[in-house]
Protein backbone atom coordinates (compact mmCIF):
# COMPACT_ATOMS: atom_id res chain seq x y z
CA UNK A 1 0.00 0.00 0.00
CA UNK A 2 2.70 2.54 0.96
CA UNK A 3 4.43 1.62 -2.18
CA UNK A 4 1.95 3.68 -3.99
CA UNK A 5 3.72 6.36 -2.54
CA UNK A 6 7.98 7.48 -3.48
CA UNK A 7 7.99 7.77 0.90
CA UNK A 8 5.96 6.98 4.03
CA UNK A 9 6.87 10.48 5.63
CA UNK A 10 7.69 13.49 3.96
CA UNK A 11 9.20 16.15 6.88
CA UNK A 12 9.04 19.33 5.71
CA UNK A 13 11.62 21.74 7.99
CA UNK A 14 14.84 20.03 9.66
CA UNK A 15 14.58 22.27 12.96
CA UNK A 16 14.44 20.33 16.45
CA UNK A 17 10.48 18.66 16.10
CA UNK A 18 10.98 17.59 12.21
CA UNK A 19 14.38 15.85 13.05
CA UNK A 20 13.46 14.20 15.69
CA UNK A 21 10.39 12.54 14.15
CA UNK A 22 11.99 11.73 10.82
CA UNK A 23 14.29 9.88 12.88
CA UNK A 24 12.18 8.58 14.87
CA UNK A 25 9.75 7.36 12.51
CA UNK A 26 12.68 6.18 10.33
CA UNK A 27 13.56 3.99 13.13
CA UNK A 28 10.32 2.40 13.05
CA UNK A 29 10.81 1.05 9.42
CA UNK A 30 9.34 3.83 7.93
CA UNK A 31 10.87 5.02 4.36
CA UNK A 32 11.23 8.86 5.28
CA UNK A 33 12.47 11.90 3.72
CA UNK A 34 13.40 15.35 5.09
CA UNK A 35 13.85 18.46 3.83
CA UNK A 36 15.43 21.93 5.04
CA UNK A 37 15.91 25.17 2.76
CA UNK A 38 18.29 26.72 5.46
CA UNK A 39 20.25 24.78 8.25
CA UNK A 40 19.77 21.71 9.81
CA UNK A 41 18.96 22.06 13.34
CA UNK A 42 16.84 24.98 12.92
CA UNK A 43 15.91 27.90 15.37
CA UNK A 44 17.15 26.44 18.31
CA UNK A 45 20.66 24.90 17.35
CA UNK A 46 21.40 27.27 14.76
CA UNK A 47 19.79 31.21 15.60
CA UNK A 48 18.20 30.22 18.99
CA UNK A 49 18.75 28.83 22.29
CA UNK A 50 21.92 27.08 21.85
CA UNK A 51 24.06 29.86 19.97
CA UNK A 52 22.28 32.02 22.67
CA UNK A 53 23.17 30.03 25.79
CA UNK A 54 27.37 30.10 24.36
CA UNK A 55 26.69 34.30 24.57
CA UNK A 56 25.24 33.95 27.87
CA UNK A 57 27.89 32.17 29.17
CA UNK A 58 30.49 35.04 27.59
CA UNK A 59 28.81 37.22 28.98
CA UNK A 60 28.59 35.97 32.46
CA UNK A 61 32.29 36.17 33.02
CA UNK A 62 32.29 39.28 33.34
CA UNK A 63 30.86 39.64 36.68
CA UNK A 64 32.77 36.41 37.49
CA UNK A 65 35.98 38.28 37.20
CA UNK A 66 34.99 40.76 39.23
CA UNK A 67 33.46 38.53 41.60
CA UNK A 68 36.65 36.44 41.90
CA UNK A 69 38.42 39.28 44.06
CA UNK A 70 36.40 39.07 46.86
CA UNK A 71 37.51 35.39 47.18
CA UNK A 72 41.09 36.26 46.72
CA UNK A 73 41.73 36.34 43.24
CA UNK A 74 43.54 39.02 41.30
CA UNK A 75 42.43 38.68 37.50
CA UNK A 76 44.93 40.64 35.22
CA UNK A 77 44.51 41.95 31.80
CA UNK A 78 41.21 39.97 31.58
CA UNK A 79 39.64 41.04 28.25
CA UNK A 80 37.09 39.99 25.75
CA UNK A 81 37.86 39.08 21.94
CA UNK A 82 34.31 39.37 20.13
CA UNK A 83 36.05 37.83 16.83
CA UNK A 84 37.69 35.11 19.09
CA UNK A 85 34.56 33.47 20.45
CA UNK A 86 32.15 34.34 17.77
CA UNK A 87 34.91 31.73 15.34
CA UNK A 88 34.43 29.03 18.60
CA UNK A 89 30.73 29.67 18.59
CA UNK A 90 30.37 29.33 14.66
CA UNK A 91 32.74 26.12 14.77
CA UNK A 92 30.14 24.68 17.66
CA UNK A 93 26.85 25.14 15.71
CA UNK A 94 28.42 23.53 12.25
CA UNK A 95 29.80 20.67 14.53
CA UNK A 96 26.05 20.14 16.22
CA UNK A 97 24.61 21.10 12.14
CA UNK A 98 26.52 18.51 11.17
CA UNK A 99 26.08 15.85 14.02
CA UNK A 100 21.94 16.85 13.21
CA UNK A 101 22.57 15.87 9.24
CA UNK A 102 24.55 12.58 10.58
CA UNK A 103 21.81 11.39 13.02
CA UNK A 104 19.50 11.73 10.15
CA UNK A 105 21.64 9.72 7.89
CA UNK A 106 22.38 7.02 10.15
CA UNK A 107 18.61 6.67 10.94
CA UNK A 108 18.30 6.06 6.83
CA UNK A 109 16.43 9.25 6.29
CA UNK A 110 16.99 10.74 2.46
CA UNK A 111 18.05 14.59 3.02
CA UNK A 112 17.40 17.04 0.65
CA UNK A 113 17.76 20.78 0.58
CA UNK A 114 15.77 23.77 -1.19
CA UNK A 115 12.20 24.73 -0.35
CA UNK A 116 9.00 22.57 -0.14
CA UNK A 117 5.30 23.50 -1.07
CA UNK A 118 2.52 21.40 -0.95
CA UNK A 119 1.01 20.14 -4.39
CA UNK A 120 -1.68 18.05 -2.92
CA UNK A 121 -3.05 15.98 -0.14
CA UNK A 122 0.48 13.85 -0.91
CA UNK A 123 2.66 15.04 -3.41
CA UNK A 124 5.45 17.93 -2.14
CA UNK A 125 7.49 19.93 -4.62
CA UNK A 126 10.86 20.80 -3.93
CA UNK A 127 12.78 22.89 -6.19
CA UNK A 128 10.66 21.60 -9.13
CA UNK A 129 11.07 18.34 -8.41
CA UNK A 130 7.80 16.46 -7.09
CA UNK A 131 7.58 13.38 -4.16
CA UNK A 132 4.94 11.52 -3.05
CA UNK A 133 4.51 10.38 0.31
CA UNK A 134 1.44 8.71 2.44
CA UNK A 135 1.83 11.46 5.31
CA UNK A 136 3.53 14.67 5.44
CA UNK A 137 4.81 16.59 8.91
CA UNK A 138 4.79 20.31 8.42
CA UNK A 139 7.76 21.50 10.87
CA UNK A 140 8.63 24.43 9.25
CA UNK A 141 9.13 27.21 12.73
CA UNK A 142 8.91 30.77 12.97
CA UNK A 143 10.31 33.92 12.32
CA UNK A 144 11.12 36.94 14.18
CA UNK A 145 8.70 40.23 13.38
CA UNK A 146 9.40 43.74 12.98
CA UNK A 147 6.77 45.92 14.97
CA UNK A 148 4.86 48.11 12.11
CA UNK A 149 6.25 51.91 11.95
CA UNK A 150 9.28 53.81 10.39
CA UNK A 151 13.19 52.81 10.43
CA UNK A 152 12.82 49.31 11.28
CA UNK A 153 14.76 48.41 8.73
CA UNK A 154 17.57 50.08 10.08
CA UNK A 155 17.23 47.41 13.88
CA UNK A 156 17.97 43.33 13.70
CA UNK A 157 16.14 40.64 14.60
CA UNK A 158 17.16 37.75 16.39
CA UNK A 159 18.42 35.81 13.73
CA UNK A 160 20.87 38.72 13.03
CA UNK A 161 21.92 38.65 16.46
CA UNK A 162 24.25 36.39 16.45
CA UNK A 163 26.59 37.33 13.33
CA UNK A 164 26.87 40.75 14.24
CA UNK A 165 31.08 41.74 13.39
CA UNK A 166 31.28 43.65 16.80
CA UNK A 167 30.20 44.14 20.04
CA UNK A 168 28.06 47.48 19.79
CA UNK A 169 28.83 50.22 22.96
CA UNK A 170 25.53 51.13 22.59
CA UNK A 171 22.63 48.84 22.19
CA UNK A 172 18.46 49.58 22.71
CA UNK A 173 16.62 46.07 22.83
CA UNK A 174 13.09 46.23 21.86
CA UNK A 175 10.37 44.41 23.66
CA UNK A 176 9.67 42.43 27.14
CA UNK A 177 9.73 39.18 26.65
CA UNK A 178 12.12 36.26 26.48
CA UNK A 179 14.57 37.45 23.92
CA UNK A 180 14.59 41.20 24.60
CA UNK A 181 15.74 40.14 28.74
CA UNK A 182 17.82 37.41 27.15
CA UNK A 183 19.82 39.91 24.92
CA UNK A 184 19.76 43.28 26.81
CA UNK A 185 21.58 40.88 29.56
CA UNK A 186 23.63 39.74 27.25
CA UNK A 187 24.52 43.01 25.58
CA UNK A 188 24.81 44.86 29.30
CA UNK A 189 27.05 41.87 30.93
CA UNK A 190 29.62 42.44 28.09
CA UNK A 191 29.86 45.93 28.55
CA UNK A 192 28.14 47.77 25.79
CA UNK A 193 25.74 50.60 27.08
CA UNK A 194 21.95 49.14 27.02
CA UNK A 195 18.44 50.42 26.66
CA UNK A 196 15.63 47.93 26.91
CA UNK A 197 12.06 49.56 25.62
CA UNK A 198 9.38 47.72 26.81
CA UNK A 199 5.38 48.97 25.57
CA UNK A 200 4.03 47.57 29.24
CA UNK A 201 3.88 47.92 32.35
CA UNK A 202 6.65 45.33 33.22
CA UNK A 203 8.54 43.12 31.77
CA UNK A 204 7.92 39.12 30.83
CA UNK A 205 4.16 39.38 30.67
CA UNK A 206 2.38 36.31 31.68
CA UNK A 207 4.87 35.38 34.15
CA UNK A 208 4.71 35.44 37.93
CA UNK A 209 4.54 39.13 39.06
CA UNK A 210 6.88 38.92 41.82
CA UNK A 211 9.01 37.31 39.01
CA UNK A 212 9.07 40.29 37.04
CA UNK A 213 9.25 42.85 39.22
CA UNK A 214 12.53 41.01 40.97
CA UNK A 215 14.04 40.25 37.31
CA UNK A 216 13.40 44.13 36.38
CA UNK A 217 14.57 45.27 39.95
CA UNK A 218 18.23 43.00 39.15
CA UNK A 219 18.11 44.42 35.60
CA UNK A 220 18.39 48.06 36.43
CA UNK A 221 20.65 47.20 39.49
CA UNK A 222 23.39 45.93 36.99
CA UNK A 223 22.71 49.08 34.61
CA UNK A 224 20.20 48.61 32.23
CA UNK A 225 18.14 51.45 31.92
CA UNK A 226 14.93 50.02 31.56
CA UNK A 227 11.88 52.48 30.07
CA UNK A 228 8.32 50.71 30.60
CA UNK A 229 5.14 51.87 28.80
CA UNK A 230 7.07 53.32 26.25
CA UNK A 231 7.26 52.27 22.55
CA UNK A 232 9.70 53.34 19.68
CA UNK A 233 7.82 55.67 17.15
CA UNK A 234 10.68 56.21 14.65
CA UNK A 235 14.20 55.17 13.87
CA UNK A 236 16.73 56.98 11.95
CA UNK A 237 20.06 56.61 10.56
CA UNK A 238 22.39 58.95 11.83
CA UNK A 239 26.12 59.88 11.20
CA UNK A 240 26.86 58.86 14.70
CA UNK A 241 24.30 55.91 14.42
CA UNK A 242 20.72 55.91 15.06
CA UNK A 243 18.37 58.22 16.41
CA UNK A 244 15.39 56.67 18.09
CA UNK A 245 11.78 58.63 18.66
CA UNK A 246 10.53 57.62 21.81
CA UNK A 247 6.76 57.86 22.96
CA UNK A 248 7.66 60.01 25.84
CA UNK A 249 9.07 62.76 22.87
CA UNK A 250 12.74 61.22 24.15
CA UNK A 251 15.21 60.86 21.00
CA UNK A 252 18.11 58.31 21.71
CA UNK A 253 21.11 57.68 20.16
CA UNK A 254 22.55 53.92 19.77
CA UNK A 255 24.43 51.88 17.57
CA UNK A 256 22.30 48.60 16.98
CA UNK A 257 18.49 48.55 17.99
CA UNK A 258 17.73 44.60 18.26
CA UNK A 259 13.71 44.04 17.72
CA UNK A 260 12.58 41.31 20.04
CA UNK A 261 9.19 41.29 19.27
CA UNK A 262 7.75 38.40 18.92
CA UNK A 263 7.83 35.47 16.64
CA UNK A 264 5.36 34.86 13.63
CA UNK A 265 5.03 30.89 12.02
CA UNK A 266 6.38 30.07 8.51
CA UNK A 267 3.55 29.07 6.15
CA UNK A 268 4.30 31.59 3.49
CA UNK A 269 4.69 30.18 0.10
CA UNK A 270 3.95 26.53 1.13
CA UNK A 271 1.03 25.37 -0.77
CA UNK A 272 -1.00 24.94 2.34
CA UNK A 273 -4.33 26.05 0.94
CA UNK A 274 -3.44 23.52 -2.17
CA UNK A 275 -3.62 20.98 0.26
CA UNK A 276 -6.16 21.74 2.73
CA UNK A 277 -4.64 22.80 5.18
CA UNK A 278 -6.03 25.41 7.10
CA UNK A 279 -4.11 28.26 9.34
CA UNK A 280 -5.91 29.73 12.50
CA UNK A 281 -6.47 33.58 13.60
CA UNK A 282 -2.80 33.45 14.33
CA UNK A 283 -1.64 32.56 10.99
CA UNK A 284 -0.32 29.37 12.92
CA UNK A 285 -1.29 25.80 11.32
CA UNK A 286 -4.44 24.33 12.49
CA UNK A 287 -3.74 21.27 14.84
CA UNK A 288 -5.95 18.72 16.84
CA UNK A 289 -4.15 16.77 20.23
CA UNK A 290 -2.51 14.45 18.37
CA UNK A 291 -0.76 17.40 15.46
CA UNK A 292 -3.39 16.47 12.91
CA UNK A 293 -3.96 18.73 10.57
CA UNK A 294 -7.53 19.53 8.71
CA UNK A 295 -5.98 17.72 5.85
CA UNK A 296 -6.12 13.85 7.69
CA UNK A 297 -2.86 12.74 6.93
CA UNK A 298 -0.97 15.92 7.00
CA UNK A 299 0.24 17.00 10.12
CA UNK A 300 2.23 19.54 11.94
CA UNK A 301 4.18 20.38 14.88
CA UNK A 302 6.34 22.53 16.62
CA UNK A 303 6.70 26.60 16.29
CA UNK A 304 4.94 26.53 13.31
CA UNK A 305 1.24 25.04 15.19
CA UNK A 306 1.96 28.28 17.92
CA UNK A 307 1.20 26.09 21.01
CA UNK A 308 4.20 26.38 22.62
CA UNK A 309 7.33 28.03 20.87
CA UNK A 310 10.15 25.51 23.27
CA UNK A 311 12.39 22.79 22.00
CA UNK A 312 11.30 20.85 24.48
CA UNK A 313 7.97 20.48 23.32
CA UNK A 314 8.30 20.21 19.72
CA UNK A 315 10.45 17.57 20.27
CA UNK A 316 7.82 15.96 22.93
CA UNK A 317 5.09 16.53 20.30
CA UNK A 318 7.06 14.67 17.64
CA UNK A 319 7.54 11.65 19.95
CA UNK A 320 3.87 11.74 20.18
CA UNK A 321 3.62 11.92 16.56
CA UNK A 322 5.78 8.97 15.81
CA UNK A 323 3.87 6.99 18.83
CA UNK A 324 0.61 7.62 17.12
CA UNK A 325 1.27 7.50 13.53
CA UNK A 326 4.03 4.41 13.58
CA UNK A 327 4.41 2.82 16.92
CA UNK A 328 0.06 1.95 17.19
CA UNK A 329 0.38 3.63 19.99
CA UNK A 330 -1.82 7.16 19.72
CA UNK A 331 -1.34 9.87 22.24
CA UNK A 332 -1.43 13.07 22.64
CA UNK A 333 1.56 15.26 23.57
CA UNK A 334 0.56 16.59 27.33
CA UNK A 335 1.09 20.87 27.52
CA UNK A 336 0.11 20.98 30.90
CA UNK A 337 3.34 21.97 33.75
CA UNK A 338 5.96 22.81 30.61
CA UNK A 339 8.92 24.33 32.62
CA UNK A 340 10.78 26.91 30.81
CA UNK A 341 13.76 29.84 31.29
CA UNK A 342 14.63 33.07 30.63
CA UNK A 343 18.61 33.00 30.09
CA UNK A 344 18.60 36.50 31.41
CA UNK A 345 21.03 37.90 33.97
CA UNK A 346 19.87 36.59 36.27
CA UNK A 347 18.25 33.71 34.86
CA UNK A 348 14.46 33.32 35.67
CA UNK A 349 13.07 29.99 35.55
CA UNK A 350 8.92 28.58 35.87
CA UNK A 351 6.80 25.96 36.38
CA UNK A 352 2.91 25.65 36.34
CA UNK A 353 0.79 28.53 37.63
CA UNK A 354 1.81 31.96 38.83
CA UNK A 355 0.19 33.57 41.62
CA UNK A 356 -2.43 35.65 39.54
CA UNK A 357 -3.41 32.28 38.01
CA UNK A 358 -3.88 29.88 40.28
CA UNK A 359 -6.21 32.80 42.54
CA UNK A 360 -8.16 32.76 39.39
CA UNK A 361 -8.61 28.47 39.34
CA UNK A 362 -8.64 28.22 42.88
CA UNK A 363 -10.60 29.26 45.98
CA UNK A 364 -7.73 29.34 47.75
CA UNK A 365 -3.84 29.03 47.61
CA UNK A 366 -0.99 29.65 49.83
CA UNK A 367 1.89 31.56 48.61
CA UNK A 368 5.01 30.93 49.62
CA UNK A 369 8.39 33.55 49.10
CA UNK A 370 11.82 33.89 50.22
CA UNK A 371 14.30 36.64 48.56
CA UNK A 372 17.53 36.14 49.84
CA UNK A 373 21.26 37.04 48.86
CA UNK A 374 23.01 34.45 47.64
CA UNK A 375 25.85 32.95 50.02
CA UNK A 376 28.67 33.36 47.18
CA UNK A 377 28.18 37.15 47.16
CA UNK A 378 28.65 37.47 51.09
CA UNK A 379 32.00 37.79 49.93
CA UNK A 380 32.00 39.38 46.30
CA UNK A 381 30.09 42.05 47.74
CA UNK A 382 27.43 42.26 44.68
CA UNK A 383 24.26 43.51 45.72
CA UNK A 384 21.84 40.96 43.38
CA UNK A 385 19.47 39.05 45.37
CA UNK A 386 17.91 35.46 44.71
CA UNK A 387 13.92 35.35 44.74
CA UNK A 388 11.94 31.41 45.26
CA UNK A 389 8.41 31.54 45.26
CA UNK A 390 5.78 28.11 45.77
CA UNK A 391 1.98 28.33 45.03
CA UNK A 392 -0.03 25.75 46.79
CA UNK A 393 -3.28 24.71 46.18
CA UNK A 394 -4.98 25.11 49.57
CA UNK A 395 -7.22 22.59 49.65
CA UNK A 396 -5.23 19.70 48.24
CA UNK A 397 -2.01 20.96 49.53
CA UNK A 398 -0.65 20.12 45.77
CA UNK A 399 1.90 22.76 44.57
CA UNK A 400 1.08 24.06 41.45
CA UNK A 401 3.89 26.66 40.53
CA UNK A 402 6.90 27.08 41.45
CA UNK A 403 9.23 30.30 40.21
CA UNK A 404 12.64 31.35 40.17
CA UNK A 405 14.99 34.47 39.62
CA UNK A 406 18.34 33.69 40.75
CA UNK A 407 22.08 32.03 39.33
CA UNK A 408 20.97 28.94 38.50
CA UNK A 409 17.25 29.28 38.38
CA UNK A 410 16.59 26.99 35.50
CA UNK A 411 19.22 24.15 36.50
CA UNK A 412 16.86 23.86 39.51
CA UNK A 413 13.36 24.25 38.41
CA UNK A 414 13.70 21.13 36.18
CA UNK A 415 13.98 19.25 39.08
CA UNK A 416 11.13 21.12 40.77
CA UNK A 417 8.95 20.41 37.39
CA UNK A 418 9.42 16.68 38.08
CA UNK A 419 7.43 16.94 41.28
CA UNK A 420 4.86 19.24 40.46
CA UNK A 421 4.10 16.95 37.24
CA UNK A 422 3.82 13.76 40.00
CA UNK A 423 1.70 15.90 41.67
CA UNK A 424 3.89 16.29 44.59
CA UNK A 425 1.95 18.27 47.66
CA UNK A 426 3.57 21.00 49.21
CA UNK A 427 3.72 18.34 52.12
CA UNK A 428 6.08 16.43 49.77
CA UNK A 429 8.19 19.34 49.75
CA UNK A 430 8.42 19.91 53.20
CA UNK A 431 9.59 16.42 54.40
CA UNK A 432 12.39 16.40 51.87
CA UNK A 433 15.72 17.23 53.01
CA UNK A 434 17.57 19.84 51.42
CA UNK A 435 21.33 19.86 50.08
CA UNK A 436 23.01 22.42 52.55
CA UNK A 437 24.14 24.99 51.60
CA UNK A 438 23.05 25.67 48.23
CA UNK A 439 20.15 27.83 46.83
CA UNK A 440 18.03 24.75 46.25
CA UNK A 441 17.32 23.84 49.01
CA UNK A 442 15.28 27.08 49.96
CA UNK A 443 12.26 25.32 48.03
CA UNK A 444 11.97 22.53 50.62
CA UNK A 445 12.55 24.90 53.86
CA UNK A 446 9.96 27.52 53.14
CA UNK A 447 7.47 27.38 56.00
CA UNK A 448 5.38 30.08 56.40
CA UNK A 449 2.91 30.92 53.93
CA UNK A 450 2.51 34.69 53.28
CA UNK A 451 0.04 36.44 54.31
CA UNK A 452 -3.66 36.54 52.76
CA UNK A 453 -3.69 39.73 50.01
CA UNK A 454 -6.85 40.74 51.83
CA UNK A 455 -5.07 40.44 55.44
CA UNK A 456 -2.49 42.91 54.17
CA UNK A 457 -4.24 45.61 52.80
CA UNK A 458 -6.67 45.77 55.99
CA UNK A 459 -3.37 46.11 57.85
P1 LIG B 1 7.76 37.10 23.27
O1 LIG B 1 6.40 36.81 22.80
O2 LIG B 1 8.31 36.39 24.44
O3 LIG B 1 7.90 38.66 23.53
C1 LIG B 1 7.57 39.61 22.56
C2 LIG B 1 7.69 40.96 23.21
O4 LIG B 1 7.53 41.96 22.22
C3 LIG B 1 6.60 41.20 24.25
O5 LIG B 1 7.19 41.91 25.31
C4 LIG B 1 5.58 42.02 23.49
O6 LIG B 1 4.87 42.90 24.32
C5 LIG B 1 6.47 42.83 22.58
N1 LIG B 1 5.78 43.22 21.35
C6 LIG B 1 5.11 42.43 20.48
N2 LIG B 1 4.64 43.15 19.45
C7 LIG B 1 5.01 44.43 19.67
C8 LIG B 1 4.80 45.65 18.96
N3 LIG B 1 4.13 45.67 17.81
N4 LIG B 1 5.32 46.76 19.49
C9 LIG B 1 6.01 46.74 20.63
N5 LIG B 1 6.24 45.63 21.35
C10 LIG B 1 5.74 44.48 20.87
O7 LIG B 1 8.66 36.90 21.96
P2 LIG B 1 10.20 36.77 21.75
O8 LIG B 1 10.41 37.37 20.40
O9 LIG B 1 11.01 37.25 22.89
O10 LIG B 1 10.36 35.18 21.67
C11 LIG B 1 9.47 34.41 20.90
C12 LIG B 1 9.21 33.08 21.54
O11 LIG B 1 10.35 32.25 21.40
C13 LIG B 1 8.96 33.14 23.04
O12 LIG B 1 7.63 33.43 23.36
C14 LIG B 1 9.37 31.77 23.49
O13 LIG B 1 8.29 30.89 23.32
C15 LIG B 1 10.48 31.42 22.53
N6 LIG B 1 11.81 31.66 23.16
C16 LIG B 1 12.14 30.90 24.23
C17 LIG B 1 13.35 31.10 24.86
C18 LIG B 1 13.70 30.26 26.03
O14 LIG B 1 13.07 29.23 26.23
N7 LIG B 1 14.67 30.67 26.84
C19 LIG B 1 14.30 32.11 24.40
C20 LIG B 1 13.82 32.87 23.28
C21 LIG B 1 12.63 32.64 22.70
P3 LIG B 1 3.57 42.45 25.16
O15 LIG B 1 4.06 41.69 26.33
O16 LIG B 1 2.95 43.76 25.52
O17 LIG B 1 2.73 41.65 24.22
Amino acid sequence: MADKFDFDLFVIGGGSGGVRAARMAAGTGARVAIVEEYRYGGTCVIRGCVPKKLFSYAAHYHEDFEDAAGFGWTVEGARFDWRRFMANKNAEIERLEGIYQRLLEDAGVEIRRGHARLMDAHRVEVDARAFSAETILIATGGHPVFPPGHGWEFSISSNEVFELDTLPERAVVYGGGYIAVEFASIFNALGARVTEVYRGAQILRGFDDDVRNTLAGELVKKGIDLRVETTIDHIEKTAAGLALRLSDGEVLETDLVLAATGRRPNTGNLGLDTAGVEVNERGAVKVDAYSRTTQPNIYALGDVTDRMALTPVAIAEAMAFVDTVYRGNPRSMDHGDVPSAVFGQPPVATVGLSEHEAREAYAAVDVYRSTFRPLRHTLTGRDELSMMKLIVARASQKVVGAHMVGADAPEIIQGMAVAIKAGATKQVFDATVGIHPTAAEEFVTMREPLPEPDAKAAE
